[in-house]
């Protein structure tokens, strides 16, 4: 993800594109959909700021149920770059040096720590997900089990027999 210096103008722009992960180095292979970058950069006399917002959806496996299920990402990220130096050296990380001879720059390992981090930390497909019975191994989304009812089922089976073999009339 590489931003060419010189075909930017003075003032704001916006620049879009669509990347995959192997375009900004990521092995985990969750991101499977391609990743729109959207990035609103400010050109200055000295410095250009980069505001980037990116979209795409991650292919997770839930951790209760085991489903895989798409999860929207969206993050952003901030870069700037700028060729005064700055004094104080606290700031100097967040600071992308250039000079005038500076043809592009590389944005994609801020890109790609903001996917990461935007990862979440419990891959969860719903709230209400019910996971996996531990006893049967179903999928309680999809099926309800008798694990927790058999004591139940077991007394009132006489009475589900009687009732089922009530003739018709
Ligand atoms: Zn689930
Ligand atoms: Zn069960």
């Amino acid at each position: 993800m590489k931003l060419r210096l010189n075909s930017l103008k003075e003032g704001s722009q916006t620049i879009e594109m669509t990347l995959t992960r192997s375009d900004l180095a990521i092995p985990d292979d969750s991101f499977v959909h391609p990743i729109l970058a959207s990035l609103s950069i400010y050109k200055g006399t000295s410095q250009i700021t980069v505001n980037g917002q990116l979209k795409t959806d991650v292919a997770l496996q839930c951790d209760r149920c085991l489903e895989s299920f798409d999860y929207n990402l969206d993050v952003t990220f901030q870069s700037i770059l700028s060729s005064v130096k700055s004094s104080d050296p606290k700031t100097d990380e967040d600071i992308i040096p250039i000079t005038s001879k500076t043809n592009e720059v590389d944005l994609s390992p801020f890109a790609h720590d903001a996917l990461i981090i935007g990862l979440p930390m419990k891959n969860i497909c719903s709230e209400t997900c019910k996971g996996i019975c531990p006893g049967c191994g179903v999928n309680l989304n999809r099926v309800r089990c008798k694990c927790e009812t058999t004591e139940v089922d077991d007394r009132w089976k006489p009475l589900e027999n009687l009732l089922t073999n009530t003739p018709e009339e």
